[in-house]
């Protein structure tokens, strides 16, 4: 599914097969989880594709790198270059670009002194489909800000949200919403979260999430919209009495949630801001911009 015989990957400054992108059973990153990843989607159009928001990405790739002291020689703006040869050297327009920056053989609790980069790029629908989500509340809380650093892309926190998502595929919901450690909303295990109540929107404050780029994109398109957006802490009851809600991130774009824990979301999707914000989001990963298009 993520390459086959003709598929070419970038690893440290070399172009090779996807089969061939092999690391060590000795590998830090492997055994200790202190990699870190971004993932970005290209979308065609009429020039080609447009990486959306790229620069954003590799800018939180090497923040997030740098937080975890793994270091390499690449700025930014060399890797949005490197990401669309990547498309070009496998024929891509429409794809879902996977760079991840991990350790070398270290068993020691410090820094490898090598640290290597691969990028990859598969096609990869909507995450979650399409469909309204059935969402549950989970038992596991997203980590505690305190004990690592919440905002860096980190590949071991994603076990927090494999659990997640395992419980609620288990219990036969489609996604996991979580909890911080405060009992507030958080975000879903890869994606954040909005709710809407008398046409204003609500998301959490940065502090427990990643907040993401796709968040921010929700937020400046609400602003071109003249949606009010608030940041605010706010429990699980809130979000019952919400007239619609959403998840929004890189792979699942923006999918809308139809009940939370069994409580139907009692609006329809198609009568609400994220909808609109979902048709213009459309346009603009396309071509960066929001061409103008008829609002339902
Ligand atoms: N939260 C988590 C935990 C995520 O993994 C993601 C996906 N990167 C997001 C939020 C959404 O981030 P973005 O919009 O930057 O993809």
């Amino acid at each position: 599914m993520y390459y086959d015989a003709n598929s070419t990957v970038f690893k440290d400054g070399r172009w090779i097969k996807g089969a061939d992108a092999m690391t060590g059973d000795f590998n830090q990153t492997l055994h200790y989880g202190n990699g870190v990843f971004e993932g970005m989607r290209a979308y065609e159009n009429e020039n080609g594709c447009n990486i959306f928001k790229a620069k954003d990405h590799f800018d939180r790739l090497l923040y997030s790198a740098s937080r975890i002291h793994l270091r390499i020689p690449y700025t930014s703006e060399e890797l949005v270059q490197i990401a669309y040869q990547l498309l070009d050297h496998n024929n891509m327009h429409n794809a879902y670009i996977r760079p991840l920056i991990y350790s070398g053989e270290n068993m020691y609790l410090a820094p490898a002194d090598d640290c290597h980069i691969f990028m990859g790029a598969w096609k990869w629908a909507k995450y979650l489909g399409s469909k309204p989500l059935n969402v549950m509340v989970s038992s596991w809380e997203r980590p505690n800000p305190k004990s690592t650093i919440i905002d860096a892309k980190i590949t071991g926190h994603y076990t927090n949200s494999i659990l997640a998502t395992t419980e609620a595929r288990k219990l036969g919901y489609d996604e996991a919403l979580l909890l911080d450690m405060n009992g507030h909303v958080a975000e879903g295990p890869g994606a954040n979260f909005f709710f809407e109540k008398d046409d204003i929107l609500y998301t959490p404050p940065a502090g427990h999430i990643l907040p993401g780029i796709t968040r921010r994109t929700v937020m400046e398109l609400a602003h071109e919209l003249g949606i009010r957006v608030v940041e605010k802490f706010f429990t699980i009851d809130e979000v019952y009495q919400a007239d619609h809600a959403f998840f929004c991130g890189t792979a699942v774009e923006i999918a809308p949630i139809a009940s939370v824990n069994g409580e139907k979301l009692p609006g329809e999707w198609e009568n609400s801001a994220g909808y609109n914000i979902y048709l213009m989001y459309r346009q603009k990963v396309q071509y960066n911009e929001y061409q103008g298009l008829t609002i339902v």
